[in-house]
């Protein structure tokens, strides 16, 4: 990529205004013109983040394997707004809505199967779960979901980030029910990777919870793609651009990705917008407007991802130390980590009705979890190998732990049909 590019990239940034219709799915080139307005050392940083993720995208490009690390689990924080009478997103909708944004990026969303052919062999997914938090900052443990009665913050007013937590440690989700007027106007926003975020705790994602999954507070029907604009947040998160940015010059940084004019809000379909740069546009991709036809990313974002996670202001968040300090280690890892997973088999894996599992012990207790840490079926297993029914579970990841005296193993397996 060359950087002449990157650097007329981000002036186009700069010019693009924020003036679409009552609806819309993200305002994050609003916020962004924000910010670089009222920061004059943000352009520049956004220029040398840029650098330096090229620079990592080039090192695991021309790296034999990649890095060893190919789960990325990143522990999640959810701060909830207030006034006392509205604005509650409960538990059950908030594990709905990272349900859905942990099936998308790993190719377990309903769509994943039906993705037009033009586009369905550069379809990507990163191995990612976003983890809702189990311990605090002050190592109390938490439920990740922070409630806070603030009537200002409710509009989106005020300091919201008094309320973060270590940006380095958790992405903060904030949920001010509305954060514009008239309410009604706005789902989302995030913040590309930043230094100077990250030190200052003035990062995340903000999410109107009226449209985050569904449930007790939500406006979506269950299965509306639009519960999907959270994967465009965390796309935006992970230094994605919209797949318009540039319109019919290409530059959202990423090569595979056709350019459109897609820019207008499209209500409804995945073909709006087709041909408009005189080439078949992915409107079925998560970084296009197309929020009710919300599909895949492609092979070139989810390397651009990859690599933002590798970013100063990304990279603690996975690290092992951090998933034990916020609670996203528990699951997945073993008393005796020499001894991690070996010996224990599971297949097939994924898996649609049925799921067998073997271990070298006989007497055992296996227990199965979600990747919210919610014990979802436990048993005393007295033989060596064990068939266990998971059609009353609903796609996803989830973990699995056999333990007895001598040992604890544990690793994780999903469920796709
Ligand atoms: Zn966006």
């Amino acid at each position: 990529m060359k950087y002449s590019l990157i650097i007329a990239s981000f002036l186009t940034i700069c010019h693009i205004s924020f003036g679409q219709g009552n609806f819309s799915p993200c305002s994050h080139e609003a916020i962004l013109n924000k910010h670089l307005q009222t920061n004059s050392n943000a352009q520049e940083e956004l220029l040398n983040t840029e650098l330096y993720l090229q620079e990592i995208i080039e090192k695991n490009r021309t790296k034999t394997k990649k890095s060893d690390t190919s789960q990325y689990i990143i522990p999640v924080v959810m701060h909830v707004f207030h006034d006392g009478d509205f604005g509650k997103m409960d538990m059950e909708q908030a594990l709905s809505g990272l349900e859905i944004l942990n099936n998308d990026f790993n190719g377990l969303n309903d769509g994943w199967e039906t993705i037009d052919a033009a586009f369905d062999t550069i379809k990507g997914m990163l191995d990612i779960t976003f983890c809702l938090a189990t311990i605090d900052p002050y190592g109390n443990s938490t439920t990740g979901l922070i409630y806070h009665e603030d009537a200002d913050a409710v509009y989106n007013e005020g300091n919201l980030f008094q309320y973060a937590w270590d940006n380095h440690k958790y992405l903060n989700i904030y949920f001010p029910k509305y954060a514009f007027t008239p309410p009604t106007n706005f789902t989302a926003y995030a913040y590309y990777p930043s230094n100077y975020d990250a030190n200052n705790n003035t990062g995340g994602i903000f999410y109107s919870s009226i449209r985050w999954g569904y449930g007790n507070h939500s406006e979506l029907e269950a299965g509306d793609d639009w519960a999907s604009v959270c994967s465009h947040e965390a796309g935006h998160w992970l230094n994605l651009r919209h797949t318009f940015e540039g319109s019919c010059a290409d530059n959202d940084l990423v090569e595979d990705t056709p350019p459109t004019t897609g820019g207008e809000i499209e209500l409804e379909g995945c073909y709006n917008n087709d041909n408009s740069c005189g080439v078949p546009t992915n409107g079925e991709n998560f970084m296009d407007y197309n929020h009710r036809c919300k599909k895949m990313f492609t092979q070139g974002q989810v390397e651009r991802m990859e690599a933002a996670l590798y970013l100063p202001s990304r990279i603690n968040l996975w690290s092992e130390e951090n998933l034990i300090e916020t609670g996203c280690m528990e699951l997945i890892t073993s008393t005796d980590e020499t001894d991690l997973i070996e010996n224990v088999t599971i297949f097939p894996n994924p898996a649609a009705d049925f799921i067998t599992i073997e271990n070298n012990h006989s007497n055992y207790l296996l227990e199965i979890f979600t990747k919210d840490g919610k014990l979802v079926k436990s048993f005393s297993v007295n033989e060596k190998e064990r068939q266990i029914d998971v059609r009353d579970l609903n796609n996803g990841i989830f973990f699995f732990r056999t333990s007895n005296d001598l040992q604890i193993k544990s690793g994780r397996f999903v469920v796709h049909r």
